[in-house]
């Protein structure tokens, strides 16, 4: 073999340039694939999150200009140091600019070790192999030109991968195990890979070959995530029964909205001005009560009429992340379905509403999809997750750290899969949900800047981070980190209800509104800081959390009306049914609000442990809680501490409890709860555990800590 010629000096600046970009490269095609195209290839059934290919490119971009820059440093500088003359100088600088990339990956998990999933041995581990790379590429011969750039810069990228994948195999058990095995594999694949294509790298000048080579594999992960792309679920239509004459049936789930922050509900704010104009020929229901405090649980309530505990979807001690609904629960969709009717969904939130969870049964289409992923959900492990809080400081990253499609793409959906739909003359029934004001409360412009408060370093990173200082610390929320919260979720109903108005104005083009029973409501409420809470879900029964708003439009009505006896979510399907003509099934838990609503009675709700709240250990969300509104009486019974009773006309905000067990009030409200819980609670079997594209679904939407 013939030894190559001594580099002249002013080429070290070139060379170093060369290795960066293609360390940093490197690095960039590891996170790409990671991200973007190893979940593809991971589970057979997978439905693609799609990654955005245009800010995976413009990432590409930065992490080649900054592996220049150090290479470039490294190329001027490290010559110049006298001591180091008596070494290979060209080598030391191939092994500095490979070794930037590395360093910051290492500097980024000492940071992160606090709260990641690397252990410390992991940590020392990682720190050894770098380091060993990066000092055995400094040297020349095979070694050497094995360990560059690619290994050194490998390492650290297959060991986050590896230890995310670890760490997923923990939490999912079996099932889990042998995909984990498949990718440790598969890591273990690219590493030898990497090895060899650092042997041809060479120990010449400019890598010019390599960064080809990369730069073509960057091209096509690109390319990958630009091509694939996720499809709404679409099931075989049996429909024997006719439906003619049937009104068709809308109901609008605006998910995480509590009535109190509605204008229609006498908010200070204006945030609901199409609300308003709707309500005039609507019916407002002005004590709509959540049947649970979060997703699951309320929309499972909504599709069969029953309890949280009757049907059984919700966190449970064998379920901490939801219970999907059994099958023998027959749904709202199925029973219109099998009347008739063309039944259709399209939903915000992919990850309770997706089809893991049971609640598509009886949809011909089902759109579930969330939107390309520019940055968010990213951890901070990897560098992408970082630049996005940096970048958040100078640019509004609304768009980019998005985690759910926005009202206008739900309004795109839904009509594409009105006009999807066969024209057969089948009545209607379309579900439609929308998440604008759910956590990370992203309003687009000019909505997020509509409200007083807002603070553009307030990231989806910092929210996390409030959230868990204020759950464990059970402390209260600050003024400033308040009202930004509030305006920007009042930005998101805000924005919402502009988008309200332009579907309804597309249901009367379409001819669709008239004649529908029209029904919007929310699944739950929202905790903004609240008796030190925030969020939503194994929480509480404040009103904050389950008094939701509740608008029924019935067919061919245009007269507007309100209620104010308590409803409940479990009244929706006795309504819908009763609306259209169809039986209301014996068992269900609900009244039909399609009949005057003239005598109280007593509607309940229930909060499970589970969910993030669940996850941070907090002793105070370690209890289920059950609850009964019956006229403006309100009594929470926990399963661990004492009972509260209200008084909500006097005392709306739930401060003064006037529960006391020798009084005949209390007494009788616990009555009730008891007598109520007795009848409802049943075990029900299920799939213990939740599989990993659902719990990634479910972490990019906050639900699992981070
Ligand atoms: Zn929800």
């Amino acid at each position: 073999m013939n030894t190559p010629k001594p580099l002249r000096s002013e080429r070290f600046p070139i060379i170093g340039m060369g290795f960066g970009i293609l360390a940093w490269l490197v690095y960039g095609v590891f996170e790409l694939f990671g991200l973007a195209v190893l979940p593809r290839m991971r589970e057979a059934a997978y439905e693609y999150r799609a990654y955005d290919w245009r800010m995976s490119a413009v990432f590409l971009l930065v992490y080649a200009v900054a592996g220049a820059a150090a290479g470039l440093l490294a190329g001027v500088f490290l010559p110049k140091i006298r001591k180091l003359r008596n070494l290979n100088t060209a080598n030391l600088v191939r092994a500095a600019a490979t070794v930037s990339v590395s360093g910051v990956l290492l500097l980024n998990l000492l940071i992160l070790r606090r709260d990641s999933p690397f252990s410390p041995s992991i940590l020392v581990v990682t720190l050894i192999l770098v380091i060993a790379a990066c000092v055995g590429s400094a040297g020349s011969g095979s070694f050497a030109r094995g360990c560059r750039p690619f290994t050194a810069a490998w390492l650290p990228c297959g060991l986050y991968l590896g230890c995310q994948w670890l760490a997923d195999w923990s939490a999912n058990g079996s099932h889990g195990s042998r995909v984990t095995i498949y990718g440790l594999l598969l890591i273990g694949l690219l590493g030898a890979v990497a090895w060899f294509a650092g042997r041809f790298t060479g120990s010449g000048g400019f890598p010019k070959a390599s960064l080809t080579a990369v730069t073509a594999a960057a091209v096509v992960c690109c390319a990958v995530t630009a091509v694939l792309q996720p499809a709404p679920f679409t099931a075989p239509e049996a429909v024997k029964a006719s439906a003619a004459g049937r009104p068709s049936v809308i109901i609008i789930s605006l998910d995480t909205i509590r009535a109190d922050h509605l204008s229609v509900y006498g908010y200070g704010r204006n945030t609901t001005p199409n609300l308003q104009k709707f309500a005039a020929e609507s019916t407002v229901f002005t004590r709509g009560v959540a049947s649970s405090d979060m997703t699951l649980p309320t929309h499972a309530s909504l599709f069969t009429g029953l309890y949280a505990s009757q049907h059984g979807a919700h966190f449970s001690a064998e379920h901490r992340m939801g219970a999907p609904l059994d099958t023998r629960f027959v749904t709202l969709a199925e029973r219109l379905h099998k009347s008739g009717f063309w039944t259709g969904g399209a939903v915000a939130n992919g990850g309770y509403l997706s089809v893991a969870f049971g609640l598509h049964r009886g949809f011909e289409y089902w759109d579930q999809r969330m939107p390309a992923a520019a940055m968010a959900p990213v951890g901070q492990q990897y560098l992408r997750g970082r630049f996005r809080d940096v970048a958040a400081r100078f640019i509004p990253t609304s768009e980019l750290d998005r985690v759910s499609r926005r009202g206008a793409e739900m309004n795109d959906a839904a009509f594409a899969a009105l006009e999807q739909r066969p024209h057969d003359g089948r009545p209607v029934f379309l579900f439609v949900n929308y998440m604008d004001a759910h956590v990370p409360y992203l309003p687009p412009a000019p909505y997020d800047s509509m409200f007083p408060g807002k603070d553009p370093a307030f990231t989806e990173n910092r929210y996390i981070t409030t959230y868990l200082d204020v759950i464990a610390h059970d402390r209260k929320i600050g003024d400033r980190e308040h009202a930004h919260l509030v305006s920007q979720y009042d930005g998101g109903i805000a924005y919402l209800d502009s988008q309200l108005g332009l579907f309804f104005d597309r249901l009367k083009a379409a001819g669709l509104y008239d004649n529908s029973l029209i029904v919007v409501l929310s699944d739950h409420g929202e905790a903004l800081g609240e008796r030190n809470c925030m969020d939503h879900g194994g929480m509480s029964l404040y009103e904050e959390q389950i008094h939701v708003p509740l608008l029924i439009k019935f067919p061919r009505s245009h007269s507007g009306a309100v209620v104010s006896a308590a409803v409940g979510t479990v009244d929706i399907l006795p309504t819908v049914l009763d609306a259209v003509g169809l039986p209301i099934p014996k068992n269900a838990a609900g009244q039909s609000l399609a009949k005057p609503v003239t005598e109280e009675r007593e509607v309940m709700s229930e909060s499970f442990p589970g969910g993030r709240a669940y996850f941070t250990n907090t002793a105070r969300f370690d209890r289920t809680y059950r609850s009964v509104v019956s006229a403006s009486l309100k009594y929470i019974a926990p399963s661990m501490g004492r009972p509260e009773l209200y008084n909500l006309r006097e005392d709306p905000t739930e401060t003064r409890n006037l529960f006391n067990p020798e009084e005949a009030q209390s007494k009788h409200a616990a009555e009730q709860l008891l007598a109520w819980s007795r009848t409802v609670t049943q075990r029900i079997p299920g799939p213990s555990k939740v599989d990993r594209e659902t719990m990634e679904r479910l972490r990019s939407l906050g639900y699992v800590g981070q």
